[in-house]
């Protein structure tokens, strides 16, 4: 990847003099960095290119370079790579077009170009992109001009037209980059595996982008996760219309848009989703450096009444509560002003107020624990300065207790203290709707953060429901060409999961159906049992509130008789009872589908036969434990009314709600062969949530091969399985057990106790100061492409501790692993270092790894030793240091 930004030598393959041409403009772009590296000219028709010689191929150049840059036409372009693998070139940029975007021909051709890279191990960036600006290494290979200078922000640009305009605005705002990397179609190069380069990168503060597709979406979320648990990542994705749906399709595949789809992938990833260009920088900027809201609590201070109102509507109307003030802070502001002042929030502290007054006011909406953040509004009318307020609310932000956020209205009389607040970190904005946008970012963000931190469990194997007459039930029905599954048959499945169901029962006469009714007992719901009908009301197939045996055989018939009419070729089973729910207060839907993209995604919602029409529905990605089941419920409208009730209705049992959810998500969990499910409607009553209709749909290809477990999960479950009971040589027993988030002060504790022997002999050196940051990164993982594996001790008396941990880390290439063992001291030589080996290796053999490896002090005979003993292969690679593997298969 270093190759990409800072090369050493560089070869552009297309570089011409023809004035106007691509392979001008970069060419000369590229001269302006010659005197940190050689730039090469390829242009089989030239001798030279504005004084510099050119050269027939890339095979003809004096050396191998670090970076070739292709600007020919398309068709020429597979040829070029091949030249380029066979000269050793490791890494190109494809700045032509005319690939995967211009149809059929492209396509193919971009497959040529993939392959051939792949046998060279050539890496890709582009096609169909403008190229990398490393600023700080003089480095740019794109076609603009005009480069902004060098900062802390890293912009990833999709769009061609909208990325440049983001540039242009960049440039113009005076906004410094750490790197422009236009990534094109992504060919191979995507947004995951930048955001990790950059994750490394010193010069990068924070990640923008301006994104059209998300690539290998499963690398993005990683990636994403592990980037902003330190620093943000701002999004820019412009929302698609939703295509016209056809009617009556009250059913997850048709209610899950892609837009609503991106947005549950952002907030799981931690990335804030902006729509405006300067909101994208805003954020960059803000989110990086300041305190974050604990919550959605603003108070507003202001010296005059207008813009007040102003910022107050605006609140309301994104999610931002006006905060109530404790009843300190109104005392104490009453004494303070005597009483001169609106003795609410927004804190009107009038039109002639002094810079004491903000002082005041600002102190005691920091010490209120009712509020979050704080907007300050300055007018210039009188009694304070514009830069003797700014000195205030910059005294008060230094304490970062809870974010300030500054509003100075006017002119030029109030620029030289906006730019004193800049200076000093202080947000500040010449109107209130700014403000508050940017405190929602923050609050959207903080909320995110927290959520990274929610890492549901698999099922535990004990509690874990008896699924495999369904797994077999699934494959007979899709080896019999069937798609979709009866209402009956879907509902076996939400029982099995512990999910409330009315059961149908089928009954094929008249008389039978009466005889089943009186056993179910009245009233009771019949629908029509058919394998061919989807949706049963549409068809007249649906009847409700049947009270009496008459009324039994009515329906029947009625129904039959519908169906046979509306769905002429429908083939009927029957006429299914089930148990009617009278007294229910709401309807919900919740329902599955697998994106070709995305995998799993669960919807929540208001639901019924007109849910299509309200579209009220959110969407999270499973696995869900409560805290996200509640998060994906809070996102619907319809949740404010299941909270607080609404008018006749009383609070849902929202316990139960979270409860269903997480039930349900266990079952797409442990089902890649469902491609649809829905519960539609979920009713709820006062203490039963119940599935009244269910459907599911499944994936035919799943169905008849087997599927790598999680495949269908974008985010991979807490690994119950690998937890185990164990016992040292000694006797003592220890739990052995990924490693959970909520280790990092067992892991701290763990780090500080070791002696400097057994940190230099994992570390290869001695840490200092072990950062927050350095503990996130190590007990947060994501158990994809890492496992830490923990021993833990808890002795009967005293307190618990990590006593040994090993990890494994999963390359790139998702081939090889770099795997270490760390044991405390006092623990050594009990068997645990073989042991948490020996777990990583199974782990590595479970990832289907082909190898896996570590380095080892060549001084450290104990661990070489132990490596020997497991299988492993010693090589020397320096005279200190020693690097084993051992290969899988
Ligand atoms: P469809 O195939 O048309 O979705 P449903 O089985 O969902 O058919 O029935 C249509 C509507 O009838 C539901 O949305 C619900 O309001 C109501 N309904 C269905 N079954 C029951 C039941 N057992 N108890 C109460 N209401 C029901
Ligand atoms: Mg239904």
């Amino acid at each position: 990847m270093k190759n990409f930004f800072d090369p050493k030598s560089v070869a552009l393959i297309g570089a011409t003099e023809r004035e106007g041409a691509v392979g001008r403009v970069i060419f000369e772009n590229l001269l302006k960095g010659r005197e940190l590296r050689k730039i090469y000219p390829v242009n089989p028709n030239r001798e030279s290119v504005l004084g510099v010689k050119c050269y027939k191929s890339i095979i003809d150049l004096p050396e191998t370079v670090d970076l070739a840059i292709i600007a020919t036409p398309a068709p020429t372009v597979p040829k070029i790579i091949e030249e380029c693998g066979e000269s050793g070139v490791k890494a190109v940029i494809i700045i032509s077009a005319g690939f995967r975007e211009s149809g059929e021909e492209g396509r193919k051709r971009e497959e040529e170009v993939i392959r051939i890279a792949r046998k060279y191990g050539i890496r890709i960036l582009g096609p169909n992109c403008m190229g990398i600006i490393r600023p700080s290494a003089s480095f740019n290979c794109t076609f603009f001009k005009k480069i902004p200078k060098a900062g802390s922000i890293a912009f990833l640009s999709q769009s061609g037209a909208l990325g440049s305009a983001i540039l242009d605005w960049a440039i113009n705002a005076d906004i410094g980059f750490s790197v422009f990397v236009s990534v094109g179609s992504m060919c191979d190069i995507d947004f995951g595996e930048l955001i990790d380069y950059l994750g490394r990168d010193p010069e990068t503060r924070s990640i923008i982008i301006d994104m059209e597709f998300i690539g290998d979406a499963r690398r993005f979320i990683s990636a994403a996760r592990g980037f902003v648990r330190t620093k943000p990542i701002i999004v820019i994705k412009p929302g698609k219309y939703p295509e016209s749906i056809k009617a009556a399709m009250s059913h997850s595949g048709a209610l899950a848009s892609e837009d609503l789809i991106y947005d549950a992938v952002f907030t799981r990833a931690g990335v804030v989703r902006v729509d405006e260009i300067k909101d994208l920088f805003n954020c960059a900027t803000i989110l990086d450096c300041a305190v974050l809201p604990r919550g959605p609590n603003l108070a507003i201070i202001t010296n005059a009444g207008g813009p007040g109102v102003i910022a107050t509507d605006a609140l309301i109307s994104m999610g931002i509560n006006l905060a109530k003030l404790s009843d300190d802070t109104i005392k104490l502001l009453d004494e303070a002003f005597s009483r001169r002042w609106s003795r609410g929030n927004p804190v009107d502290i009038m039109e002639d107020a002094s810079a004491d007054r903000y002082d005041i006011a600002l102190e005691a909406c920091s010490n209120d624990p009712n509020i979050d953040g704080i907007i300050v509004i300055y007018t210039p009318q009188g009694a304070a300065t514009p830069s003797e307020v700014a000195g205030i609310i910059i005294k008060h932000n230094e304490r970062r207790v809870k974010p300030i956020i500054a509003v100075f209205l006017g002119g030029e009389e109030v620029e030289g203290a906006r730019q004193t607040l800049l200076w000093n970190d202080v947000p500040v904005y010449s109107f209130p709707e700014e403000a508050i946008k940017t405190y929602m970012y923050m609050y959207q963000y903080a909320r995110n953060l927290e959520l990274l931190y929610e890492t549901p469990d698999e099922i535990p194997i004990v509690e874990s429901p008896p699924k495999n007459h369904l797994k077999l039930l699934i494959k007979r029905i899709a080896k019999s060409g069937r798609k979709y599954l009866t209402e009956e048959e879907a509902k076996r499945f939400l029982k099995v999961y512990g999910i409330e169901v009315t059961t149908p029962y089928i009954a094929t006469n008249p008389e039978e159906a009466v005889m089943i009714a009186s056993e179910i007992g009245y009233p009771v719901v019949m629908k029509i049992a058919s394998e061919d009908i989807v949706h049963k009301s549409d068809v007249g197939g649906v009847k409700l509130n049947i009270t009496s045996a008459d009324e039994v055989r009515k329906a029947f018939n009625e129904i039959i008789d519908n169906v046979k009419k509306n769905a002429s070729n429908a083939k009927i089973n029957g006429v299914s009872i089930q148990k009617m729910i009278t007294d229910h207060d709401y309807e919900l839907i919740i329902g599955s589908k697998t994106d070709p993209v995305f995998g799993a995604v669960i919807i929540f919602g208001m639901g019924g036969v007109e849910a299509e029409f309200f579209k009220d529905i959110a969407i999270g990605l499973p696995p869900l434990n409560q805290t996200l089941a509640r998060r994906l419920m809070e996102k619907t409208r319809i949740f404010k009314m299941l909270k607080d009730g609404y008018r006749n209705k009383p609070p849902a049992n929202i316990r139960l709600l979270e409860e269903v959810l997480v039930k349900f998500s266990n079952l797409i969990v442990d089902f890649p062969e469902i491609d649809e499910i829905d519960i539609n409607p979920l009713l709820l009553t006062r203490n039963e949530a119940v599935a009244v209709d269910a459907r599911i749909v499944i994936n035919e290809n799943v169905a008849n091969d087997n599927v790598r477990e999680y495949s269908h999960l974008l985010i991979t479950p807490y690994p119950t399985r690998y937890v185990q009971h164990w016992r040292l040589k000694d006797g003592t027993p220890v739990i052995i057990r990924p490693i959970r988030p909520e280790d990092e002060p067992l892991q701290m504790e763990m780090l500080k106790s070791l002696s400097r022997e057994s940190m230099i002999s994992r570390f290869f050196t001695t840490i200092k100061d072990i950062t927050h940051d350095m503990l996130v990164r190590l007990c947060n993982i994501d158990y994809d492409r890492e496992m830490a594996v923990v021993a833990e001790y808890r002795p009967l008396h005293g307190r618990r501790r990590i006593i040994g941990v090993s990890r494994l880390t999963v390359n790139p290439d998702w081939e090889s692993g770099e795997a270490a063992v760390l044991v405390i001291d006092e623990f050594q030589g009990k068997g645990l270092g073989k042991k948490l080996l020996d777990v990583i290796i199974g782990i590595a053999k479970d990832k289907r790894l082909k190898r896996i490896y570590g380095y080892v002090l060549a001084s450290n005979r104990r661990m070489l030793y132990l490596a020997k003993e497991l299988g492993f292969k010693v090589k020397r690679v320096s005279p200190e240091e020693c690097m084993v593997y051992l290969d899988i298969c």
